[in-house]
């Protein structure tokens, strides 16, 4: 390999897509002309206001983002907006939370901070391993939105088919499969994904929402940076945003592009996961935990059912060049992240590792 890197199957931040990486380097000492790094650059100035439209324009063309819906680039991470959701869109007070793993209960967790949570169904019977039925769910009139995870970057499990809000107001984390399959937008009031699991830098979360979900009637105690028409009415630059990423991420979007479009990125990913999940589907050592239907084409936990052999094979595939393959502490066994920017090489070579490993333990 030319750089000498690892496959970095870490959940996240994770690998961006090498030639991204290399117009960056390229212009890192001088902005096309402008005489500086876009590190060093005003937030305010004609190059910054460019980089922002493109990368947004961009974006708007992949997903096929409708003219009603606000882009909103916004600092505090994924984190965040398990506050802002609520505290926006909290007009009744009421919430209906779907739950599949640990990132929708940490949603749920801040959401009871803003209002009453109804959590309407939920596979913690089961550990999390398969997306409940929600084709028809309990959802009360006052309801102000349905809340999913629409992919579980600890558990490994995805959304396959939208639930059933009944008319109200769909939000969804995106955080770790943005840009990894077509999206349509006018299914969702919201979307919201940070972006260093398949996009760009940490520090960010991307946030699409419906313009008549934008109040200007909030608390007057909710902080001016927390309100979404705070951002939606200064085209994300009411205070000086994180521009590292904004940049980054507008040239993911452009390689997105180059590269065909979501559809052919969900091609690459179903063809990508396709050779771990054959391999765990054959393999008599490792395992893996989710119901067939539900598996994440991003996250791919798996395990040996042994503690110990877990950790013995998390170190010899990072001493053969794999790096990030410990699963989550919460979790514990093993975890492959193949995002976008990961090459089906990587999880050929995977795959070749732990069959060597399987063979050479038996
Ligand atoms: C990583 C992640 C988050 C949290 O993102 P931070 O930027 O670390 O706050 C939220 N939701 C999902 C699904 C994630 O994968």
């Amino acid at each position: 390999m030319k750089y000498n890197r690892s496959f970095n199957f870490s959940a996240g931040p994770a690998m961006m897509p090498e030639s991204v990486l290399e117009e960056i380097r390229d212009e890192m000492m001088n902005y096309r002309g402008s005489g500086m790094c876009v590190m060093e650059m005003s937030h305010r100035s004609a190059a910054f206001q460019q980089i922002i439209d493109d990368a947004e324009r961009d974006l708007r063309e992949l997903m096929g983002i409708p003219d009603n819906y606000k882009v909103l680039f916004v600092q505090g991470g994924g984190t965040l907006q398990f506050a802002m959701v609520p505290m926006n869109l909290m007009k009744n007070g009421v919430a209906c939370y779907i739950e599949t793993g640990a990132w929708s209960k940490k949603a749920i967790a801040e959401a009871k901070k803003f209002g009453e949570v109804r959590v309407i169904a939920s596979s913690a019977d089961k550990n999390f391993s398969y997306i409940p039925d929600c084709s028809d769910l309990d959802i009360p009139d006052t309801c102000d939105y349905v809340y999913i995870c629409e992919n579980e970057t600890i558990h490994g499990l995805t959304w396959n088919k939208l639930p059933n809000t009944k008319g109200h107001v769909l939000v969804a984390d995106q955080s770790s499969m943005f840009l990894s399959r077509p999206c349509n937008v006018s299914d969702y009031g919201l979307i919201w994904a940070g972006v260093q699991k398949n996009v760009g830098p940490a520090g960010m979360a991307i946030v699409i929402i419906r313009e008549d979900l934008i109040r200007d009637d909030l608390d007057s105690r909710v902080p001016t940076y927390l309100s979404y028409k705070t951002h939606a009415d200064a085209g994300s630059l009411y205070n000086t945003p994180n521009c590292w990423a904004i940049y980054c991420c507008g040239k993911v979007f452009r390689y997105l592009k180059d590269m065909g479009g979501l559809e052919e990125m969900a091609r690459r990913n179903e063809a990508k996961a396709k050779v771990i999940y054959d391999f765990l589907d054959s393999s008599a050592l490792f395992k893996g935990a989710v119901a067939r239907q539900d598996r994440s084409l991003m996250n791919i936990p798996f395990v040996t059912g042994d503690k110990d052999l877990d950790a013995a094979v998390v170190a010899a595939a990072k001493a053969a060049g794999f790096d990030n393959l410990k699963g989550h502490k919460s979790v514990g066994g093993l975890r492959a992240s193949v995002y976008n920017a990961m090459p089906i090489e990587g999880a050929q070579a995977l795959v070749d590792f732990l069959r060597d490993f399987e063979k050479n333990h038996q």
